[in-house]
């Protein structure tokens, strides 16, 4: 029995690219023996042809099978479309630009028999973006590992090969506003990396601007990071510590003993201290109240608690 590899690719008006895809993963799978593929084509809504290129496929004999989603959810939710219905053994994540070379599977998939149960590919270059891309997108991955509660890579895409454990994990999580790759990684297991170079998009345009990218970076940056909903206490206890400690000064210096050291702090430099203080405490209670959001926003999101490797005998 062969073992079963299911290609989930998302297609957003791709009509131009899904059948030279198609022929590609096709060639490196005939040059692999042992391995029966499947490719899953999740249509994210698409206006142009694509979904009757994908039929005509189908009809010809092709393994391909395609869920049609009923309007354009986002690449996204189209993935987690894909990876709720991917029966194989492995499931490979896999853009439908030719972004992601189909000539990489070979190396997923080895380093999946050695026992990896996540393979990543990481990207060296990508001839698509811009200098200001490439600057927005290296700021944002690094903000990303910095402040995420998981270990990440430099330039790991959502080009990925996915054990079936990792799959069926992967299908608990009940989050809207996910970040595929960031829920990916969150899980954990046994991690191995594949470095690729991002070939330019076949046809067609990338579908993601600016304002949906931003959008997308900051709410993945709420859902795996806790810092900017700490920003505010951790703003308020050095303030306050600060404007605290100049006040008791001045109140014991300047106003009991007299002005011994002759600061002399004018009336308007008190309130300014003051308010200071002041400020501080407002900025620590909304830090309390996050604590109890992210309380809130955790029970919500509701994760699971915990998640099993592998049970032993
Ligand atoms: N995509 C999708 N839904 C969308 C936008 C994109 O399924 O709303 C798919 C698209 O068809 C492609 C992949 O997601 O297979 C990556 O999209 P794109 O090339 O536009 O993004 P980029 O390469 O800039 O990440
Ligand atoms: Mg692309």
């Amino acid at each position: 029995m062969d073992t079963r590899i299911t290609v989930v690719v998302p297609v957003f008006n791709e009509a131009g690219n899904v059948e030279m895809l198609y022929g590609r993963i096709g060639e490196v799978f005939a040059n692999l023996t042992g391995y029966d593929y499947q490719v899953l084509f999740v249509d994210d809504g698409s206006t142009d042809e694509s979904r009757s290129v994908i039929k005509a496929m189908a009809d010809a004999g092709a393994q391909v099978s395609c869920i049609e989603l009923s309007r354009n959810f986002g690449k996204e939710a189209a993935l987690s479309a894909g990876i709720a219905n991917a029966d194989g053994e492995a499931v490979v994540l896999m853009d439908a630009d030719l972004q992601h070379p189909p000539a990489l599977i070979p190396a997923l998939i080895q380093e999946w028999e050695k026992g990896a149960d996540v393979v990543i590919g990481v990207r060296k270059r990508n001839p698509d973006e811009g200098a200001f891309r490439k600057l927005s997108s290296r700021t944002f991955s690094y903000l990303m590992r910095v402040m995420s509660d998981v270990p990440s890579v430099s330039g790991a895409t959502d080009y990925r090969l996915l054990d079936r454990r990792v799959v069926d994990e992967f299908k608990r999580f009940t989050e809207h506003g996910r970040m595929t790759r960031g829920l990916i990684d969150w899980l954990g297991f046994h991690r191995a990396y594949v470095s690729f170079d991002a070939d330019k998009r076949h046809t067609g345009t990338a579908r993601y601007g600016y304002r949906k990218l931003i959008a997308l970076g900051f709410s993945a940056l709420v859902s795996h990071s806790k810092i900017p909903l700490r920003v505010a206490a951790y703003l308020g206890i050095p303030i306050t510590i600060f404007a605290g400690s100049l006040g008791l000064f001045i109140i014991i210096e300047q106003l009991l003993l007299g002005d011994p050291l002759a600061v002399d702090v004018s009336p308007i430099g008190m309130i300014a201290v003051m308010i200071l203080f002041l400020n501080g405490l407002v900025l620590i209670c909304l830090g309390l109240t996050s604590f109890y959001i992210e309380k809130i926003h955790q029970d919500t999101v509701n994760r699971p608690l915990f998640v099993v490797k592998r049970e032993r005998a």
